[in-house]
């Protein structure tokens, strides 16, 4: 539970509120919401200490959300949709909190795809190819200007566009996970947790966690580097490993399924998000492509 400091404040006292003119007791206002202020709060002292907290999140939230999100994947989305908010940051926010730590760190490049990948390794390759060499022609570059261009626009493009993913992956979730009671906005905010989730453990703290092992490698005098370089061998069973832990569990928390029930669509969320990401992929290069 969130810890209380010791609270002074006189909850039986009449207030007039400064915004509506409501009268009530206790710390925000019963009709229009406003927070009494505290005479202390108008300090330069508080005021500085606001300013760190919105930068840190020393006010708990933050690494209680993320806590949450990794140990019971689909507790906070089931809390928030059920009303317990104030502990919590919203998976909205949690979501945009990743992004930004994902824009901090361009080493990992998980959804941002390249010129290369896009020509070679992608099911629609062949398609683009023809697109690319017809550019090209028309402009009279080389390809390697061109392919400069191209990486330069998509890395940032890419980490704008995420949220495209998540609202793919909410179209994968009500179709999944179809209930004529269910609300749309309850799969949008399992979406973003699941993203939230995707970009801090899958994507940040994976990339980090295989960098250090490289790196201890070279200590003990032992080449690890195919860890990083065929991705086929170690990374892409540990995000399989990664991404089904969450979506079974979620699958069982959020959507209350039985254990069974919740593998098998553990499994198709599974596919469902490999073929968001291709759609994603597709998307990125005819914006990137478009606007270069
Ligand atoms: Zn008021």
């Amino acid at each position: 539970m969130m810890k209380k400091r010791t609270d002074v404040f006189d909850y039986g006292q009449q207030r007039t509120c400064p915004t509506c003119s409501n009268i009530f007791s206790g710390k925000f206002c019963n009709r229009c919401g406003e927070k009494v202020i505290d005479q202390r709060e108008r300090s330069i002292r508080h005021f500085l200490a606001e300013i760190v907290n919105a930068f840190t999140f020393l006010d708990g939230k933050f690494p209680r959300s993320i806590k949450t999100v990794l140990v019971s994947p689909g507790k906070l989305s089931f809390d928030v949709v059920r009303g317990i908010k104030i502990p919590y940051m919203k998976p909205v926010s949690l979501f945009f909190v990743a992004n930004f730590l994902y824009f901090l760190f361009p080493l990992f490049e998980a959804f941002n795809t390249s010129l290369n990948s896009q020509l070679k390794y992608q099911q629609y390759s062949e398609w683009v190819q023809q697109l690319v060499d017809r550019k090209i022609e028309n402009r009279g570059i080389t390809f390697s200007e061109f392919e400069l261009r191209y990486n330069e626009s998509s890395t940032s493009k890419a980490k704008l566009m995420l949220v495209v993913v998540v609202f793919l992956f909410s179209i994968v979730l009500s179709v999944i996970n179809f209930s004529r009671n269910a609300y749309y906005a309850d799969h949008l905010t399992v979406s973003f947790e699941f993203m939230a989730y995707t970009l801090l453990f899958t994507t940040i703290s994976l990339s980090v966690l295989l960098v250090l092992v490289v790196r201890l490698g070279v200590i003990f005098e032992t080449d690890l580097t195919w860890i990083l370089y065929d991705e086929k061998l170690l990374l892409l069973p540990l995000i399989f490993v990664f991404t089904l832990y969450f979506l079974y569990r979620m699958q069982v928390k959020f959507y209350t399924s039985k254990w069974w029930i919740a593998a098998v669509k553990a499994l198709l969320l599974f596919f469902g998000f490999t073929l968001v990401v291709t759609v994603y992929r597709f998307i990125l290069f005819f914006v990137t492509f478009w606007t270069i």
